[in-house]
């Protein structure tokens, strides 16, 4: 047992004590070997010209089938039953002989997914949300997963002048053990974060929160979305100035809508960094210094944008569902995934000088798409984010909710100012936009439901959705 699971196993108070011990030793070193050299790699590759970075890619996807083929019993079958070996997997064309891995078929096909040549002892059970509710079970490799996974991370967040070791306020999903107490945060001195509640968000909380993190001087702010959104509602309510010592806000985990970014950065005067990944960490991609394009790490892994027809999309703009084979996981290798996640497809270039491929947007899951009347699948950029409401500064919270075909309701949570007229014009505009294929109900409540994770859903759709034929 080496000292770290001693200490995950201890008591809390113990554990705070050992956290301590560990706080003093060097982060990169306390992150090892595979995160310093993933990390110093990354410096390295970012700024390889496309020819190198597919080139690797081809190294890195060879690799991964051989192994595939060899240790993982799933994949050896799907390799049999087409005739296919490794070899005849040459480029990227290549690649579609192979099928899609979906969500379904990793639920249905768990232990065989799993590589024989990894003893037990070296696997990592993780669940990740997963659109429908349903917990997707997986597994990482331990010691191995997340370090490069930090790695990656750190590397993305330099762009906006993060430095190993910066001090971060965190205020996402983790639930503070102190918070039922009203101690709503707690400091983690091995990454020198203090992690607030995001479940204590109250008005008569907030000025509690504001002060503390006056009091810490935090270089960044790590926040879903939603989170960070309640704070700078309240402090636009308020009249709150931000803190000078923020260079950046870091949101990921959930969509960041057009309408949040706009706040947040006039709230905290300083730049929102967003990113998109998922916990099968198939696929990452994140902006960078210049630009909101989604950068998509090529050493992370290989993604194909998938459109209705099931062929790639390369149209400018079109949008398609995100497949990402996982370069890094030998364990349980993630091959031509689906994830249900929507990109928008960009062929142009970053200034910044990278010359990953990029998406223009990431639209979200597919079960964020609406269904109207006539059947036509609506983005919610189009039905919402795209235009501007006048009574958005008038709400608190908003989400959509669909359980038929051509019907929405819309569940708002209102502030003092709201009246008939904003209602009128949220229908309004909302039906413009569909030509009138859309029937909107209102309902006003206190308060909008977050998930088990913690997470805000602005649409919850309990249709099933399909992109078109694409399997
Ligand atoms: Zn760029």
């Amino acid at each position: 047992m080496t000292l770290k699971d001693t200490a995950k196993s201890l008591p809390y108070p113990l554990k705070q004590g050992l956290k301590y011990v560990y706080g003093v030793i060097p982060l990169h070193i306390h992150y090892g070997k595979v995160f310093r050299e993933t990390y110093a790699f990354l410096q390295k590759s970012q700024w390889w010209t496309r020819e190198q970075l597919e080139e690797y890619q081809l190294e890195q996807l060879s690799q991964l089938l051989h192994h595939a083929y060899g240790n993982v019993p799933y994949y050896r079958r799907v390799f049999d039953e087409r005739g296919l070996k490794p070899k005849d997997i040459q480029d990227f064309t290549d690649l579609q002989m192979l099928p899609y891995l979906t969500k379904e078929i990793i639920q249905n096909n768990l232990p065989d997914l799993v590589a024989k040549n990894y003893r037990q002892s070296k696997l990592q059970y993780a669940t990740t949300g997963g659109s429908t509710g349903i917990p997707l079970g997986l597994y990482r490799e331990k010691g191995i997963s997340d370090a490069k996974e930090w790695a990656f991370m750190t590397t993305q967040w330099n762009r906006v002048g993060y430095q190993f070791g910066a001090k971060c306020i965190v205020l996402r999903g983790k639930v503070v053990e102190s918070a039922s107490k009203g101690k709503f945060w707690e400091y983690d001195p091995v990454n020198k974060d203090l992690i607030l509640s995001a479940y204590h968000l109250t008005e008569e909380n907030m000025p509690k929160y504001i002060q503390k993190i006056r009091d810490f001087k935090p270089d960044f702010i790590r926040a879903y979305p939603s989170t960070i959104t309640i704070m700078a509602r309240f402090m636009k309510e308020n009249d709150i100035v931000p803190f000078p010592c923020v260079k950046a806000l870091l949101c990921g985990s959930e969509n960041l809508y057009p309408l949040q970014r706009e706040l947040l950065e006039a709230i905290f005067q300083c730049r929102v960094y967003s990113w998109y990944g998922h916990g099968e960490r198939a696929v990452l991609a994140g902006e960078c210094e210049h630009s909101n394009f989604y950068h998509i790490f090529p050493e992370y892994g290989l993604v194909e944008l998938i459109g209705e027809n099931g062929k790639s999309v390369t149209k400018e703009e079109a949008m398609g569902e995100i497949v990402a084979t996982g370069l890094n996981n030998y364990v349980f290798p993630f091959i031509r995934y689906k994830t249900m996640d929507l990109g928008i497809h960009t062929s142009k270039k970053c200034e910044c000088g990278r010359e990953y491929p990029l998406l223009k947007r990431v639209e979200g899951r597919m079960q964020e798409l609406i269904v109207a009347k006539d059947k036509r699948l609506i983005t919610l950029t189009a039905l919402i984010f795209a235009q501007h409401f006048k009574a958005h500064s008038k709400i608190k919270e908003m989400q959509l909710v669909q359980e038929e075909v051509g019907r929405v309701l819309v569940r708002i949570v209102k502030t003092n100012e709201y009246s008939v007229k904003d209602e009128q014009e949220i229908r309004q505009k909302m039906q413009k936009n569909v030509d009138n294929q859309l029937d909107i109900t209102f309902d006003y409540v206190d308060e909008i439901p977050r998930t088990a994770r913690g997470k805000y859903r602005f649409l919850i759709q309990k249709l099933p959705i399909e992109l078109g034929d694409t399997e």
